[in-house]
């Protein structure tokens, strides 16, 4: 009967059918007004992109919209971070980051490591697509990040290979250029249903009034949308904060779980290659089986792993594994 038993590593994070998650440009303190109090009342965590080199202080980065606004400082980046947020490095001062990579990217990734006391792995470019070119790109590598954002509005694929170009639709409140668009809480969440795929929401400060009408959206719309998206992603989104989702791709690209030929009820985990960046290493994994739930024990590394029924005769888990990790199944 054991040979009836199949283990594979599930697409997204406790077996969710699509992701969801929320990205702010700038970092901008006033996210306490609106933005956190929403976040926090539907249990979704945010990200913030920190310009490393203007931490705590009033923005006056050339003609920004958000001049005279503060940054984050050390205490508010901790503060969202025990929230579930996650932080990504958008520069040193916000300006073409080829004109001196070493300071825009290194410099920027270690003075924000040092004040946050952890590691920064997405580098989300500033300004425009233009400062995530193949250049950028590389240097970003060399100096330790394993994925970059960009501004470019479209679903991200759970198989697109490249981490460096992942895609944020932008939250706005109208857009004007070649085409108008306008405000729409439904955006990209039947594509991210169909396809499996991963939104990466781009907004900056939503407030009373957008700031900038194609930056933004209002806060009352920012709330729309965070709801239409609990509403439509109830029990199959896995509402995340990116660097878990950028983690989490990379240890399922990593991995290969092997069957012991000497016993059917047991597996073993294969990581080669993982980047030593990844600071999450969890995964899920799905069970088929001919047994019910009930009748099945797992567990890894000789810990017993929680178990969830899935329907359609699997079950699933989420644990910790690490290279030469065992998961061994035990059925009554
Ligand atoms: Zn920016």
């Amino acid at each position: 009967m054991k040979d009836k038993l199949e283990l594979s590593i599930a697409l997204w994070k406790y077996a969710k059918e699509w992701v969801y998650s929320a990205s702010y440009d700038e970092a901008l303190s006033d996210l306490y007004r609106y933005v956190i109090p929403t976040h926090d009342r539907l249990g979704i965590p945010g990200h913030v992109e920190v310009v490393s080199g203007h931490i705590g202080i009033i923005r006056n980065i050339g003609a920004s919209s958000f001049n005279g606004m503060k940054h984050m400082d050390k205490d508010e980046l901790l503060d969202i971070m025990s929230r579930g947020w996650g932080v990504g490095c958008h520069s040193w001062s916000h300006g073409m980051v080829m004109e001196n990579p070493e300071r825009e990217l290194l410099q920027a990734k270690e003075e924000l490591e040092r004040v946050i006391g952890r590691r920064v792995t997405i580098y989300t470019s500033p300004g425009s697509n233009r400062n995530l070119t193949s250049e950028v790109i590389g240097k970003a590598k060399e100096y330790g990040y394993i994925a970059g954002m960009s501004i470019t509005d479209d679903l991200n694929y759970s198989d697109a290979e490249d981490l460096f170009w992942i895609n944020r639709p932008p939250l706005h409140e109208k857009f004007s250029d070649l085409y108008d668009s306008a405000f729409d809480p439904y955006k990209r969440i039947h594509q991210a249903k169909k396809y499996n795929g991963w939104i990466v929401d781009y907004l900056h400060c939503p407030l009373e009034k957008a700031v900038h009408d194609y930056k933004d959206c209002s806060a009352e719309h920012h709330k729309e949308r965070l709801e239409t998206i609990v509403e439509e992603g109830k029990y199959d989104c896995w509402f995340a904060n990116p660097d878990d989702v950028v983690d989490y791709r990379y240890m399922r690209k990593h991995t290969e779980i092997e069957k012991c030929p000497e016993n059917r009820g047991k597996f073993k985990i294969r990581i080669k290659g993982l980047p030593e960046q990844v600071m999450c290493r969890e995964l899920t994994f799905i069970l088929k089986s001919v047994y019910t739930p009930e009748a099945i024990t797992v567990t890894v590394d000789d810990k017993t792993a929680n178990t969830y029924p899935l329907g359609g005769a699997c079950l699933c888990f989420t644990v910790p594994v690490k290279d030469g990790s065992e998961i061994a199944i035990q059925t009554r």
